[in-house]
């Protein structure tokens, strides 16, 4: 079963328990518009020849919003499912876009800086100059393999193409901030991931019924790949949240320690050695995918799509499944694992934190200002003013700590982050909710799904579909 097929077959689960016409169903399952492209670029005096997609799966809401993905792997096959489950996506957690997704068949640490940043400019201007990038209809963001560096890129070769784009900025989100990026976007997915899991934990119910009580404090987390999302969701949790990760499975191998690893520590390790091995306290195996299943509480597969399929779903030793990565897990194991009782927590809910951060920038790009400007210092005085009521009405000082808290006016990255938080939550509480409500839905990635083609299919029937 290809990827697509397999997410087709979890919207097909999800549409049984709905009451959708079925050319309704197709329309909104279909991918909306491809572009393939082929296009030479002058390498140290030879020409190679680079193919990339970008796929609109919806546009029932403007722009279509999705990362570009720089692998080998990259297929026609993987974009369009990708960008069927960013229109998911952006449905359940209320973003108004549709979904897209896009990729490049290349090995970037095959190439020099300057070699990526020549094929990533004409792969940006094939995808403007065909229409599937810009501020009102197509918004790409990153993904494996790409980060803030390429999104500088992209942005500034659209703004030569269309100078007079007043919104040239709004072209890409996940740039660097002093590109018009917003605070806490390169964190974002991960963020997310630390509030929604924490969302799960307030629910006791939940998590005994994963087999698990308490809070996050000293679970066990295995992670695979230790990129942007990966590393900034396993370390937000071990600083804030005190989870303990026991396995780190990259690329040439994974380490072990069942004491914790040091999450920052491994990471500038990787960034010097290119890789795990050798990395000291921890045990280290060669054949990583082995270690997905090593017992644990919570296993957060943050690489790439089919991890868990139908060889390994019966030899997994987690109580739940933290879906990081898009597409982790394939259909036939999502069905092993929920009749094991593992469960799953879907990735169009946990790891929407990037395209909900990525909405902010969208916003902010369009408005022209930062987040904060106008009500930063208003927010400060009211705190002051608070302060200095309550001292001169009770005759008492407040300790500095709690002043310092009181007085201080929301900046960007706050107000990000209360967004965040704010988006996350809603939709964990909406997923339960339709979960314990709805008698044929018995896992919430049905429920998740449910619940964006509820929308997806109100957008289509009142604005009418022709
Ligand atoms: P990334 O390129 O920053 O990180 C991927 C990591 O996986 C790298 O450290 C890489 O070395 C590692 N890796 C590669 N092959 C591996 C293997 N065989 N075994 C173990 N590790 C391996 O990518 P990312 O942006 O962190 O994306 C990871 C996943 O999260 C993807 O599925 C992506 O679609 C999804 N995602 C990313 C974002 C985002 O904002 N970047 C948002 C939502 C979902």
């Amino acid at each position: 079963m290809s990827f697509k097929q397999s997410v087709d077959f979890m919207i097909n689960k999800a549409l049984s328990v709905l009451d959708v016409s079925k050319g309704l169903a197709e329309a909104i399952k279909g991918c909306n518009a491809i572009l393939e492209v082929r296009f030479p670029v002058e390498i140290d005096g030879k020409v190679e020849v680079f193919t990339g997609w970008r796929a609109t799966h919806s546009t029932h809401r403007l722009p279509a919003k999705g990362g570009i993905r720089y692998a080998t792997s990259v297929n026609l096959d993987e974009v369009e499912a990708l960008a069927a489950l960013m229109t998911y996506k952006c449905a359940l957690v209320d973003v108004p876009f549709g979904g897209s997704k896009g990729g490049l068949n290349i090995d970037p640490s095959k190439y020099s800086r300057e070699h990526m940043e020549k094929i990533t400019r004409r792969f940006t201007r094939e995808l403007a100059t065909k229409g599937f990038l810009s501020p009102a209809t197509n918004v790409p963001a990153p993904d494996l393999g790409t980060g803030q560096r390429e999104m500088a890129w992209m942005v500034d070769t659209y703004k030569h193409l269309f100078p007079e784009d007043i919104n040239y900025i709004a072209s890409v989100t996940g740039k660097p901030t002093n590109l018009g990026g917003v605070m806490g976007r390169l964190e974002a997915t991960g963020r997310g991931l630390a509030f929604g899991l924490r969302e799960f934990f307030r629910h006791s119910t939940d998590v005994r019924a994963a087999g698990l009580d308490g809070e996050l404090e000293g679970k066990r987390f295995v992670v695979q790949g230790l990129g942007n999302v990966g590393f900034n969701a396993s370390s937000i949790m071990s600083d804030e949240d005190g989870i303990k990760v026991t396995a780190i499975i990259e690329k040439d191998g994974a380490i072990v320690n069942d004491l914790g690893l040091d999450v920052k520590a491994v990471h500038e390790y990787m960034l010097e050695s290119g890789g795990v091995e050798g990395f000291p306290d921890a045990k280290y195996h060669r054949d990583g995918s082995k270690v997905l299943e090593k017992e644990c509480d919570i296993l957060m597969p943050a690489a790439f799509e089919s991890v868990i399929n139908k060889e390994n779903a019966v030899r997994i030793n987690a109580k739940i499944i933290a879906e990081a990565a898009n597409g982790p897990v394939t259909f036939e194991a999502d069905g092993i694992l929920r009749e094991r009782g593992i469960v799953c927590i879907p990735d169009a809910f946990l790891n929407a934190g990037g395209v909900i951060v990525s909405y902010f920038e969208w916003v902010r790009n369009l408005s022209h200002m930062r987040f904060g400007r106008m009500e930063k210092r208003l927010d400060e005085l009211r705190g002051v003013q608070t302060v200095r009521a309550f001292e001169e009405l009770t005759g008492k000082k407040i300790p500095t700590q709690i002043r310092q808290e009181l007085t201080h006016g929301a900046d960007e990255l706050d107000l990000v982050n209360s967004g965040l938080d704010d988006s996350m939550r809603l939709a964990f509480q909406q997923i339960r909710s339709v979960k314990e409500l709805n008698p044929k839905v018995s896992d919430y990635r049905t429920a998740a799904f449910v619940i964006s083609i509820e929308k997806i299919v109100s957008s289509y029937l009142d604005s009418g579909v022709y």
